[in-house]
């Protein structure tokens, strides 16, 4: 991240970095400004005893305090712990005790108001500091509420990053199991800023939306930080509001974006007024782009439309469809490996299966986590030692088209196993997902005297719409093997998510084995 220091990007320093557009006035920071805002902010965290291996999170939502504190604590040899600012007090105790967060920085107002960070920050005895854009003294400030285990630790001097230094720790979503802690050093964020600048030729003449949450890896490296690394501009607004986006696209001349398949979908019902802005593409990520929303974007936009693949260990991307210029682009698939290694992999021995086979999806490059922290049995797990040894197993499962265009067709760990049979939920999902009635579709496992497991379903039905528990049994019957039909149906009126609109087997299957007791 200390080429963020030194306008390696191929810009201006008058060029813009951040626009926030907030009313009356957007505030606009040019590259100059913001490394000389990023200097003064590591100062102060050095001056309240930050050093190497601190941990400093952020519990703020998408703003330019939050990019300056950030970036502070990795040019001081600190490591960004950013979380979701929306958090219940319980869930931030989980994180902090979990990250052993040295200081945790809220927005202003947060300590007198005794909000959830607050609370748990004083519960494992972090430096509590209230952190916003002050804009009397025109500066980002930091304001000591307590300095907890800090004090007396005194003044640090102002350090210089080191490539292996850890600059982030992440958690995973937690889909498949309890959520693991993911530390990404400098040298693994660098590389995927390096990656996805190369995947779309992002330039100092580009500029994006960014409409994910820093507190995840999609929003923080595509968002922001590989445009930054690229010299382009990025338009910072508090979260993502559908009323909002199309305005300050068109204000701020963004020309690109980055989204889940969730807030694509939003848009698409919240279309771009006439004249449409000129889109030089769109990304999706992190959970799986239909064909049918991928064609009607296309459409709409007349953009094209790449899909990608990413997970919080590869510090984001991994493939990503091609810009037209480069390749063709395929519905249905995540691409081709950018910069990242990519073989499908058979579980047992770390071979790779013939072309066009299913196996795990496994990865290789700069951008992979070295492992997890503290958790000896996943690590054990993570890489491969036979076969192709030092593969990352990404836990999904794919396949290899003849190109080599990369096909999710599931998550190894979230196969029904019915007595060895393995059953894939997502090929259940979408398929009950097509019959007329149904709003939504989950499939889980769900324990069985029998077979071990079996299959679950929580279904959500379209406004006005009544589906029984048979009929709908004897209409899926009609279309999969009869092992495969759902053996326990659970109605319900929302399907549980997470902050960024995925959906959590795992947690799905628990409120409806809850619900039904
Ligand atoms: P946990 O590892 O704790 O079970 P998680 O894997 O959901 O949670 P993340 O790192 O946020 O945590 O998500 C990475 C996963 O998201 C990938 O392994 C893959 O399953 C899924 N994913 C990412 N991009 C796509 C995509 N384009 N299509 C389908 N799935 C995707
Ligand atoms: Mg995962």
């Amino acid at each position: 991240l200390s080429t963020l220091k030194s306008s390696t990007n191929g810009g201006k320093p008058s060029d813009v970095a951040i626009i926030v557009p907030s009313k009356p006035n957007a505030l606009t920071v040019t590259y100059a400004d913001l490394a000389k805002e990023v200097s003064s902010f590591q100062s102060k965290l050095a001056a309240i005893g930050i050093t190497k291996g601190s941990a400093v999170s952020i519990a703020t939502v998408n703003s330019y305090e939050f990019i300056v504190s950030f970036l502070a604590s990795a040019w001081q040899r600190g490591v960004a712990a950013p979380l979701n600012p929306n958090y219940k007090q319980d869930e931030f105790e989980f994180y902090i005790e979990d990250v052993k967060s040295a200081v945790v920085l809220v927005p202003k107002g947060a300590y007198e108001a005794g909000a959830p960070a607050v609370k748990a920050a004083k519960r494992f005895n972090a430096a509590i500091a209230e952190c916003y854009w002050d804009a009397g003294k025109g500066g980002v400030a930091l304001d000591m509420k307590e300095l907890g285990q800090l004090e007396g630790k005194g003044r640090k001097e102002v350090l210089e990053p080191q490539d292996e230094d850890i600059a982030l720790v992440l958690h995973t979503s937690g889909t498949t199991s309890r959520p693991k802690v993911v530390p990404l050093t400098h040298r693994n964020l660098t590389r995927t800023m390096a990656n996805i600048k190369a995947t779309y030729e992002l330039t100092p003449a580009d500029s994006t939306m960014l409409v994910m949450p820093l507190f995840h890896v999609h929003g923080l490296l595509c968002g922001l930080l590989s445009p930054l690394y690229s010299g382009s501009s990025v338009i910072v607004p508090p979260k993502f509001s559908a009323s909002d986006f199309w305005k300050d696209f068109s204000t701020y001349k963004a020309n690109w974006y980055t989204a889940v398949p969730t807030i694509h979908q939003i848009l698409l019902r919240n279309p771009p007024p006439n004249p449409k802005p000129a889109i030089r593409f769109i990304r999706s990520c992190s959970s799986p782009l239909s064909p049918s929303v991928f064609k009607q974007l296309e459409e709409t936009y007349n953009a094209p439309v790449l899909e990608a693949y990413a997970m919080t260990e590869a510090a984001h991307q991994m493939t990503s469809n091609p810009l037209p210029s480069k390749g063709k682009r395929k519905p249905g698939s995540v691409g081709i490996g950018q910069g990242v290694e990519v073989k499908i992999l058979r579980e047992e021995d770390g071979e790779e299966v013939p072309q066009g086979q299913e196996g795990e999806i496994c990865i290789k490059g700069s951008n992979v986590t070295k492992g997890y922290l503290n958790n000896p049995s996943a690590n054990a797990s993570a890489f491969h030692e036979k076969g192709n040894a030092g593969f990352f197993r990404t836990g999904d499962q794919g396949k290899k088209d003849e190109d080599g265009y990369v096909i999710i067709t599931g998550r190894i760990k979230e196969l029904i196993n019915k007595g060895g049979e393995k059953i894939s939920p997502i090929e259940l999902d979408n398929l009950i997902a097509r019959h007329p009635a149904v709003q939504e579709a989950v499939c889980f496992a769900v324990p069985d005297d029998m077979y071990g497991q079996d299959v679950g379903l929580a279904i959500v039905l379209k406004p006005g719409q009544k589906l029984g528990d048979k009929e709908l049994k004897a209409w899926v019957a009609e279309r999969v093997a009869k092992f495969k039909v759902p053996k326990k149906v659970y109605f319900t009126d929302v399907m549980p998510k997470t902050a960024t609109g995925k959906i959590q087997r795992r947690i799905v299957a628990e409120e409806m084995m809850k619900m039904a007791k």
